[in-house]
């Protein structure tokens, strides 16, 4: 899910190229050799939670690509104008038709080659019914030996759910900072 190069310029639509800027720069730009914009790229955050139901999490099975037909906790792309928090909520709302009570902030996971970072928090869902959005095929609850550890969408999922259990089994929540490599 390597994101596209930029091929046009934003601001006049020349073909860009990508070479390191005449100012003190280091790294290689897409730049317009008409108008001189230099595009910047820079890393995206994907906000998701780990909803509980008791002992139960809600993963939710993909209807969309990549990983269609695998399972996934609730997550994407922050939206501008919004809190990590509040991304977090709405992708869970969006996607499962959850309600939920947002907790604190459990897994920050750096994915550098693909220029992510994934952001899950800690939350209580309110009801065990869902409504799931057209992204998501179906939303169930799984206890932590129902989980279709084979058929999890994303790296960041697993060691997400991975971290969870562990630290339920231990008897206390912390915050994991994590490089996918
Ligand atoms: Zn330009």
């Amino acid at each position: 899910m390597q994101r596209s190069l930029i091929k046009h310029c934003r601001n006049c639509g020349t073909a860009v190229v990508y070479r390191v800027p005449d100012d003190g720069d280091t790294r290689e730009r897409a730049v317009c050799p008409a108008c001189n914009t230099i595009h910047y790229e820079n890393p995206l955050n994907v906000v998701g939670t780990v909803p509980v139901w008791g002992d139960q999490v809600l993963l939710c099975k993909r209807n969309i690509e990549p990983r269609w037909g695998k399972w996934t906790l609730p997550a994407g792309f922050m939206e501008l104008n919004e809190t990590t928090a509040q991304g977090a909520e709405r992708e869970t709302d969006e996607e499962a038709g959850a309600h939920i009570a947002m907790g604190p902030l459990f897994a920050v996971l750096n994915v550098r080659r693909v220029g992510q970072v994934h952001l899950f928090y800690r939350a209580t869902l309110l009801s065990d019914q869902f409504n799931p959005g057209t992204e998501t095929i179906e939303a169930r609850l799984f206890t932590e030996a129902e989980v279709p550890w084979e058929d999890i969408a994303f790296r960041t999922v697993k060691e997400t759910l991975e971290h969870y259990f562990a630290d339920r089994r231990a008897g206390r929540f912390v915050l994991h900072t994590l490089d996918i490599v």
